[in-house]
């Protein structure tokens, strides 16, 4: 019997392998970044091709550093960013424009639209989702408005969406040679398309983005032992391995922290910021600017849904200190930077880039820095910036009490910017809760390795996986209640200063 199960984890700025064993440890990774395409202010594309190059490369640089084979593995999990849109011809496989990534704004006419007309509602009721451009369905139709030969593509069938998990599955079952068009309800719920009851692409929301039905692929349970497919002989993993889970990356790291009952919630800090609080089988819609979607999908069971804040900006705030204002030459030197002050010296970091997502959905907004005064320095702006990751997190935290009349006893935390352990003690201070991180930071590969084998029987069920979580570090809050009061009111009026700047 295999021992370890193997996770592709297709994130923004990288891509991983991770292969685990039994107890949901470590026992090999590799991770190769990709360009990000910034072609003109706003828009943020990757190159799919360059994305599935990286996947053969970390997958068999895993395997060769740990002297596997595919015969060593039960099954492989997928998890991936979400909402970020490929179109491909699947005669020939080749994508017909880049990805639109996620952060990208350049569908924000198309987004405003959909709410004056009262298609915004019926995209609330049945997609849970609020209209704005993170999602794909603009997206699709942008490229299907906006790419010569890719309308006519989708009409005689040709031209085929995805997500990334659905171009890596498409590819790793064989291309344009029979690969399966599938993904899960976890990434389907954020397309704008699918149905949140039903679990089904919903034909009144196609036809509010003009999106032919044969484009998008099919919809299967997260977990399942035969809904994705057989890797091929001749691909990355050199042998034929089921393919038995799929999840989108932040529904991922909820099943990797183990988060199966309802009230369990995580909060991952990468790119961006996503907490997801499990609601249970019950759809729970949001009154406070979250958004409803799919937890997961295990088998023939019903699905579980989640509340989720997201965040845009976050890590990839201090990616801009490192890559636009060059004050940091690596991400971790914004803890060294920040700790050469006490405070935030007064100064407030809005990173608006993309607008504001959770709980204020203002595409309107743009960033801001206030508060500065001549005293200030850099320090004093790398500590904006991470208090900026946790008073976000805050906003989204409040939202979450409110929509569910559960108030946090600790927040479950993961993802790369978790290495900094000052902006983790600022979380504790700012949130007034304790924070606590897992020993197996990857959570969100282990969630996609649990899918898939929980499948296979690899894993028995829930309980033999909530036995392998441990944690590594927990904060505790610090600040006095006056602190925290008078941060969080600095906080929300310097988002104030953010709003009304774009039309
Ligand atoms: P993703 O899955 O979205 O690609 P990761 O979980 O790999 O993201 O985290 C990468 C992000 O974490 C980057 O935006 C980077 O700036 C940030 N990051 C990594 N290490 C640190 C650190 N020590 N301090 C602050 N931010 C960090």
């Amino acid at each position: 019997m295999a021992e370890f199960v193997g996770a592709i984890d297709q994130g923004t700025t990288s891509t991983r392998f991770m292969i685990f064993d039994h107890s949901g440890d470590v026992k090999g990774i590799h991770q190769l970044e990709h360009e990000q395409i910034l072609p003109q202010a706003g828009w943020v594309e990757h190159n799919p091709v360059e994305i599935w190059e990286r996947t053969t490369a970390v997958v068999q640089t895993a395997l060769n550093k740990t002297n596997l084979t595919a015969s060593d593995l039960a099954a492989v999990g997928i998890t991936n960013q979400r909402e970020t849109t490929v179109v491909w011809d699947r005669t020939t496989g080749r994508p017909l424009y880049n990805a639109i990534v996620w952060q990208d704004t350049r569908t924000d006419r198309i987004a405003s639209a959909l709410d004056r007309d009262g298609r915004g509602d019926v995209i609330r009721q049945k997609a849970g989702l609020p209209p704005a451009t993170y999602f794909s369905g603009g997206k699709i139709q942008w490229i299907l408005e906006n790419v010569d030969g890719v309308r006519e593509a989708a009409e005689r069938g040709d031209a085929i969406f995805g997500n990334t998990d659905t171009w890596l599955l498409w590819n790793l079952t064989g291309g344009r040679d029979g690969g399966a068009h599938v993904t899960d309800p976890t990434n389907a719920s954020r397309t704008m398309l699918m149905n949140l009851e039903t679990l089904d692409w919903d034909d009144e929301l196609l036809g509010f983005f003009g999106i032919p039905r044969s484009m998008l692929p099919q919809i299967q349970p997260s977990s399942h032992p035969s809904g994705y497919g057989t890797t091929r002989a001749n691909g990355p993993l050199g042998g034929e391995i089921l393919l038995t889970g799929d999840l989108g990356d932040q529904q991922a790291a909820t099943v990797g922290q183990v988060c199966f009952a309802p009230g369990e919630a995580k909060n991952t800090y990468g790119t961006g910021n996503f907490m997801l609080l499990n609601t249970g089988t019950e759809l729970v819609r949001s009154k406070s600017g979250l958004l409803t979607t799919v937890c997961y999908k295990f088998g023939d069971e019903p699905a579980v849904y989640a509340l989720e804040g997201s965040i845009a900006v976050t890590g990839s705030a201090v990616q801009w200190l490192r890559d636009q204002l060059g004050i940091i030459s690596g991400a971790a030197q914004s803890e060294s930077l920040a700790r050469q002050v006490e405070d935030n010296g007064g100064v407030y970091f809005v990173p608006a880039f993309s607008g504001l997502f959770a709980p204020y959905w203002r595409s309107d907004a743009r960033g801001a820095i206030v508060g500065l005064s001549r005293y200030n320095t850099n320090a004093h702006l790398a500590r904006a910036t991470l208090e900026s990751i946790c008073y976000q997190s805050r906003d989204v935290a409040e939202a979450m009490e409110k929509d569910s009349g559960v108030a946090l006893d600790v927040l479950k935390v993961d993802g790369g910017v978790t290495a900094n352990e000052l902006c983790m003690q600022i979380q504790a201070d700012v949130l007034g809760v304790p924070v606590s991180r897992p020993v197996v930071a990857e959570t969100t590969a282990l969630g996609a390795a649990y899918a898939a084998g929980l499948a296979v029987g690899f894993w028995k069920n829930t309980d033999e996986l909530r036995s392998n979580w441990n944690e590594s570090k927990r904060w505790l809050p610090q600040w006095s209640d006056e602190q925290r009061t008078t941060g969080y009111e600095r906080w929300k009026k310097a988002v104030t200063r953010t709003l009304d700047w774009v039309d």
